[in-house]
């Protein structure tokens, strides 16, 4: 990379375009020092939309979902190949470790994979067919079937900064599968790695013009030019997500759209849980807290515990979190960076203030810390900070405030019934861990917890050392939670697609019906 600021250009309507001046600079958090600018001023974004309705779409249709898979795959070449340069990407823009640079990258390189190998069994399927062909008169020969036809819009993804790679390929990976065209719009502040890997995958090639644009910079009068063909998949906040729902044109052209939104997430550890289960819940949370520097929307951000073992909860991981080495994350030592913006750390402080009302501050806080080498004012650091509300039955912040960043609050409570009404209080949330021994524990927590969550994860000891973790994102469940975490539903497997496709009923003849059959793919 050059020191001089880069400009970051946007992929529209078939050529690479630079908007005029600077909307954003793009900073490294450790160092402050600017990498990059991003605008989309005076950019057509109308042009762009119709480029893919008009090119990418048709062409994507035209293909088998086989083939699409293959496409899908081929990204997944062209990102591999180019991998050294995004790990020093995301470490420069978005003050990540390499562990952190692998969840995002390969994150995204393996949810590529997935939906290429998910996409090849689909074979010369062109749409997908719901359920069994259902009789509707007397007369046999008259019936309906439900087909899920592609979409003839576009897919507008717009991400979060937290992702620049999972993020974009992600939600990529299953709108091309489904043969709709993709404009990407990563979130300005850590553009450069989405907007580097958008580059490598147009040059080489790999996808028919249109299927893919990349828009670097302010949304601008995106959401005015979003037809009702179009989607709308969106990450970010809930404040984004509510200006997005109640957008004029969203609402008078009733345009679909996904929300994946803020989520106060929780670990709960059950009742009489044992010396193992106990141990398999410290380590997840210590973990949660520090990995990206606690910048997941899926972290833990609530930690339920019997009130009886919630000192010794608090030693657990306060003796876990001092061995968490803070730095630049160039530095193969350092455990945990920087958040991503001295905007984000100032968010950060915000939050842990505000829940700081109702706990009592065990580590870390509203200061940023001292790290030999880094000066405080130019950089985005924020400790470890693990709290402990001081009176379970009247804090509220903690259930009300997602602090985004390394940051959790213990929440001790007395019954089982105390436990699972509190972790609902989070209105909606993307995952809950449970961790514990009891499989009749388990099963209340499926009935109690499962209306307010996404995904539950179940932790008994024998999967402690091999489950997957509470915040990864994997392709092959459900991604999405109710309430405050915006009622979205992504990946899931097959179920993924269901968003780029129109349900329709088709009743005609048996014969109409048979045919249509033969050449869809069934999902039952
Ligand atoms: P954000 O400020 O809401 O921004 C998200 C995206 O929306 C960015 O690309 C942003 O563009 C764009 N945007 C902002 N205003 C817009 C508008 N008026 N119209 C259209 N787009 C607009 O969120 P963030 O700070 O990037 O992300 C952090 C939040 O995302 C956290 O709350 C986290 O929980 C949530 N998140 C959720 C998930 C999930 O899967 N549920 C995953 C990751 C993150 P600019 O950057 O150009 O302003």
């Amino acid at each position: 990379m050059s020191d001089a600021p880069q400009p970051l250009e946007s992929y529209l309507a078939g050529s690479w375009r630079r908007g005029a001046g600077v909307e954003t600079e793009l900073t490294d958090p450790v160092h402050g020092t600017i990498l990059a600018t991003a605008s989309a001023k005076g950019l057509d974004l109308k042009d762009a939309l119709d480029h893919g309705r008009k090119t990418g779409g048709p062409a994507l249709r035209a293909l088998s979902f086989a083939d699409r898979a293959k496409l899908i795959g081929a990204i997944a070449d062209v990102l591999i190949a180019n991998r050294p340069k995004y790990e020093a990407m995301a470490i420069a823009n978005s003050g990540n470790t390499k562990i952190d640079a692998a969840i995002d990258i390969d994150g995204g390189i393996g949810t590529l994979k997935y939906y290429a190998r998910l996409g090849g069994p689909l074979g010369a399927a062109t749409f997908l067919l719901d359920e069994k062909p259902v009789r509707l008169s007397k007369a046999e020969n008259f019936q309906a079937i439900h087909l899920l036809v592609s979409r003839h819009g576009v897919a507008v993804h717009i991400n979060a900064f937290n992702f620049p790679s999972w993020g974009l390929w992600e939600k990529a990976a299953v709108a091309l599968l489904a043969g709709v065209p993709v404009l990407a719009k990563p979130a300005s502040s850590t553009a450069l790695l989405a907007h580097e890997m958008v580059r490598d995958v147009i040059a080489a090639k790999v996808l028919p013009e249109g299927a893919l644009s990349l828009l670097c910079g302010s949304a601008g009068d995106l959401l005015d030019q979003v037809t009702g063909d179009d989607v709308i998949a969106f990450t970010g906040s809930s404040e984004t997500a509510s200006r997005i729902l109640r957008h004029p044109n969203i609402l008078a052209r009733g345009v679909r759209v996904n929300i994946e939104a803020d989520s106060v997430n929780a670990a709960l550890l059950a009742p009489g849980a044992s010396e193992a289960a106990f141990d398999a819940f410290t380590k997840e949370v210590g973990r949660e807290m520090t990995v990206k520097a606690g910048q997941k929307c899926t972290a833990i951000r609530r930690v339920f515990v019997p009130a009886d073992r919630a000192d010794v909860v608090a030693d657990a991981l306060l003796a876990r979190l001092k061995k968490v080495t803070l730095g630049d994350p160039r530095n193969d030592a350092v455990r945990m960076g920087p958040v991503v913006t001295r905007a984000q750390q100032a968010a950060a402080f915000e939050g842990i203030g505000k829940i700081a009302m109702e706990a009592q501050v065990l580590t870390g806080g509203t200061t940023a810390p001292a790290i030999d080498g880094i000066n405080p004012a130019k950089s985005a650091f924020v400790a470890p900070t693990l709290m402990r509300v001081t009176d379970t039955a009247n804090a509220s912040a903690v259930h009300d405030t997602e602090v985004f960043g390394p940051c959790a609050t213990i929440v001790p409570y007395k019954s089982e019934a105390e436990a699972f009404a509190l972790v609902a209080r989070g209105g909606g949330s993307l995952v809950a861990s449970v961790y514990g021994d009891d499989h009749a524990f388990f099963a209340r927590a499926v009935a109690e917890l499962g209306p307010s969550h996404g995904r539950l994860l179940m932790v008994e000891p024998s999967i402690a050392d091999v489950h997957t973790g509470h915040g990864i994102v994997m392709p092959q469940c459900h991604h999405g939670g109710p309430g405050r975490a915006g009622n979205g539903e992504e990946l899931g497997g097959l179920h993924g697609l269901r968003f780029y496709h129109q349900r329709l009923a088709v009743q005609g003849s048996m014969d109409v019906l048979s045919e249509l059959q033969a050449k869809a793919y069934a999902l039952h």
